[in-house]
């Protein structure tokens, strides 16, 4: 692709990649920097990570999270200002989760980064195979079960290794779907939680960031590419075709033709969400079961697994 353009940046190598939205076309290293640049510009705009802080990355195996190790390693390793850990959530999903596991192993040994495993099985008692064979009714979705335990895991995690801040590989095509998915379900407190600057949780102050909130999907994709990241092969056999696929086809297709329309969307999702997060206290209320913040009085965690327990 685009062989014999020279790279837009330093006039000097071949291009490997057309950026649409500003027009550039950017050599191999050009466009590295770019993503680590970029990722650097939004740690600084929201004050997401500061001098002495120990960042939890939460790594599955993904393209996004295995880059962000990749990215934040470089960033921190130059000033040499943070400890970085990687921890991963083993669902305990038979057949999917041991290949992502190894990925993430390899990744880490070859980074020099310590990799600690916890499972929903040691922390919630049940597994998601286990999961999904006692829930009740298909209403409840394998994805919500999994993203509200896999939420609580990784903060039970990032506590126990002793970190202050938890990272996630969360994208802007994320964000954007997220963002529809709250209006669409009516979920407005939600959004609030969503701007990028981090929100202090808990008794120990953990900060959770998404260093990667700036950046298009695709562009971490071409990122995980050049680096020779390693991808995971197997599909999660629980994945449905969510409303969120949907969404992500939706935002691709208008980009296509109007480049940019995904960075004005999320611009606009930044202040929409900057007024709702002033505006909401809800995260000041308890859980009555377990303690955790929650917007209702038994947390989502605690209400999946009476549900599932059925007590
Ligand atoms: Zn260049
Ligand atoms: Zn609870």
């Amino acid at each position: 692709m685009q062989q014999h353009i020279l790279c837009s940046k330093c006039q000097n190598k071949h291009s490997v990649y057309f950026r649409q939205y500003s027009g550039e076309y950017l050599c191999r290293s050009c466009f590295i920097f770019s993503i680590e640049e970029k990722t650097c510009r939004t740690i600084s705009k929201f004050s997401m990570v500061n001098y002495g802080d120990k960042i939890a990355v939460g790594v599955s195996g993904g393209k996004d999270s295995l880059s962000l190790l990749l990215v934040l390693k470089h960033l921190f390793e130059r000033k040499k200002t943070n400890d970085i850990i990687a921890i991963t959530i083993d669902e305990g999903i038979a057949g999917y989760r041991d290949e992502s596991l190894k990925i993430v192993k390899e990744f880490c040994s070859r980074l020099n980064i310590k990799n600690e495993i916890f499972s929903y099985k040691e922390l919630f008692g049940m597994d998601m195979d286990e999961s999904m064979s006692m829930r009740p009714s298909e209403k409840m979705t394998s994805c919500s079960i999994c993203g509200t335990f896999r939420r609580r895991a990784i903060d039970i995690a990032t506590d126990y290794v002793g970190a202050n801040v938890i990272a996630t590989g969360h994208n802007l095509d994320d964000q954007l779907q997220s963002f529809m998915i709250n209006v669409i379900s009516g979920d407005i407190n939600r959004i609030g939680w969503t701007y990028p600057e981090p929100i202090y949780y808990g008794t120990k102050k953990i900060k959770k960031i998404k260093p990667f909130i700036e950046i298009y999907e695709r562009e971490i994709v071409f990122y995980a590419l050049q680096q020779n990241i390693p991808f995971q092969s197997e599909q999660c056999p629980y994945q449905n075709e969510s409303i969120r696929s949907e969404i992500r086809e939706f935002f691709n297709s208008l980009e296509e033709n109007r480049s940019g329309v995904k960075y004005n969307t999320y611009n606009s999702i930044l202040k929409i969400s900057k007024i709702l997060k002033n505006m909401d206290n809800s995260l000041k209320n308890k859980c009555n079961i377990c303690g955790h913040e929650s917007t209702r009085p038994i947390c989502s965690v605690c209400n999946n697994l009476k549900i599932l327990k059925n007590d």
